[in-house]
């Protein structure tokens, strides 16, 4: 009678936040989108569209990282002479990150650099700053 062969049910399901494409940790939901607040960034739009960064004037880190370059294992040259920057912003906390990579790096990782941004070109895709020439009517002075 003790006994009573009754199988526990299975514990209780519990919804998940997706990952954070830069670094893999769980997302946070936040004024109704995901948000990774260790990277900087949310998607307003949602599943399946690109993010927004949530200091979006922010300069873009200078570390790079070339993961494969001593890497016995990758043959390609084009794989071992990949250079990533980290997406991350200037002066952000803790290891630099970049998508296409899952693992981080310190600046004292490996095959890191700075990058000179007084030589850095400015992005192709920048657009030129906007110039509006208004002339405004002389006002007298009553
Ligand atoms: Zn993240
Ligand atoms: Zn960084």
């Amino acid at each position: 009678m003790t006994d009573t062969k009754e199988r526990p049910a299975p514990p209780a399901i519990e919804a998940r936040a997706p990952d954070c494409p830069i670094c893999w940790r769980e997302t946070s939901f936040v004024d109704d989108c995901f948000e990774c607040e260790d990277c900087g960034c949310y998607w307003p739009k949602g599943f399946d569209e690109p993010g927004e960064w949530t200091e979006p004037d922010e300069p873009q880190c200078t570390s790079t990282h070339q993961p494969f370059k001593d890497n016995p294992y990758v043959r390609d040259q084009e794989t071992r002479e990949q250079v990533l920057r980290c997406v991350l912003d200037d002066g952000h906390a803790g290891e630099h990150r970049h998508p296409d990579h899952i693992g981080e790096w310190t600046d004292a990782s490996p095959n890191t650099a700075r990058l000179d941004v007084e030589d850095e070109a400015p992005a192709p895709s920048a657009k030129p700053p906007l110039v509006v020439d208004v002339h405004l009517p002389e006002v007298a002075d009553a």
